[in-house]
C-alpha cells in the first residue's frame, strides 16, 4: 500500500514537471536564439540589451554570436525592423504642421541608417563586427563608394522630401572621404540634400559631442529638427537631439 502510494505521488509529480516544461516550452521564443545551443550567452538578450543602450561600450560581437547576427542582418527580421521603424517615422512625420518655409529637417545619420556597409561586414575579416574594427580596411570600403542603400531609408528619404521637409545627413566619417560619401548617396538613389555634414579631420571628441554640436549650429542657422534617425544612441542623445528620434537596429558595432 505505501510502496504504490509512492509510485502514484511519484507518477504525479513527474506528470507536473513534465507540464511545466511544456508551458516554458511553449513560452520560448520560436526564432532567434532558441535554435542555436549557446554556452551562456542568449544572443538575443544580448542584441535587446545592444539595442536599448543597456549595454554600452562593447568592442566586438561576441564569437558565439557571429552566426545569430549574421542570420538576423541578412535574413528578412532586420529588414522589417528598418521598414518598422521607417514606417513609424513616417507616420509621425506625416502629422507634421510643417511651415514650408525650407527650415523644416530631418537629420539622417550615414552608416547603417541610409547606407548600408553589410557587403563589408559580411566578409569573414569581419565576421559581422565580431573582428576588431580595422580602420584602413574601412576606410577602404568607403572609398569605394559601393554601399547600398537600406531599403527602407530610402524609401522614407523620398516621402520625406514630398513632404516638403529638407534632408540633412550628418555624419561621423571624415571630411576625407567627402566626394565618395556624395558619389555613394546619390548613386543609390538618395539624389538631393540641404546639408552633408562630414566630421571635420581634427575633431577628435566623441560621438555625442560631435553630432550635438552640428545639431546646435544647425539649430542656430534658424532650421527646425522635426526628425532625427540613426542606428547608434550616441546620433540620437546629447543636445539638441530633434522633435523625435528614430533608432534603427545595427548589433554589429558600437559608436559612444
Ligand atoms: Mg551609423
Amino acid at each position: 500500500m505505501g510502496f504504490s502510494f509512492l509510485i502514484l505521488m511519484l507518477t504525479i509529480a513527474t506528470a507536473v514537471a513534465s507540464s511545466i516544461d511544456n508551458q516554458i516550452y511553449l513560452l520560448m521564443p520560436h526564432s532567434g536564439s532558441s535554435g542555436h545551443k549557446h554556452s551562456d550567452l542568449n544572443c538575443l538578450s544580448w542584441r535587446l540589451a545592444v539595442e536599448t543602450d543597456n549595454l554600452q561600450h562593447w568592442t566586438t560581437v561576441p564569437e558565439a554570436c557571429i552566426d545569430y547576427v549574421g542570420h538576423y542582418m541578412l535574413g528578412k527580421q532586420y529588414r522589417q525592423d528598418c521598414d518598422f521603424v521607417a514606417a513609424e517615422a513616417y507616420n509621425y512625420a506625416k502629422g507634421l504642421n510643417l511651415t514650408g518655409d525650407g527650415k523644416d529637417i530631418w537629420v539622417f545619420d550615414i552608416d547603417e541608417t541610409t547606407l548600408s556597409n553589410l557587403p563589408y561586414y559580411a566578409s569573414d575579416n569581419v565576421a559581422f563586427g565580431a573582428k576588431p574594427y580595422n580602420s584602413t580596411a574601412f576606410n577602404k570600403w568607403v572609398n569605394e563608394a559601393t554601399a547600398p542603400a537600406i531599403p527602407a531609408s530610402l524609401k522614407l528619404y523620398k516621402k520625406l522630401i514630398k513632404l516638403g521637409i529638407k534632408i540633412v545627413f550628418l555624419t561621423g566619417t571624415r571630411e576625407t572621404v567627402r566626394e565618395p560619401r556624395a558619389k555613394n548617396l546619390k548613386a543609390v538613389g538618395y539624389t538631393e540634400w540641404e546639408k552633408l555634414i562630414l566630421k571635420d579631420n581634427n575633431f577628435h571628441d566623441n560621438s555625442v559631442v560631435y553630432k550635438s554640436g552640428k545639431r546646435k549650429e544647425l539649430e542656430e542657422a534658424g532650421y527646425r529638427i522635426r526628425g532625427n534617425m540613426g542606428d547608434q544612441w550616441s546620433d540620437l542623445i546629447g543636445s539638441n537631439p530633434g522633435d523625435r528620434t528614430f533608432k534603427l537596429p545595427d548589433p554589429m558595432y558600437y559608436v559612444g
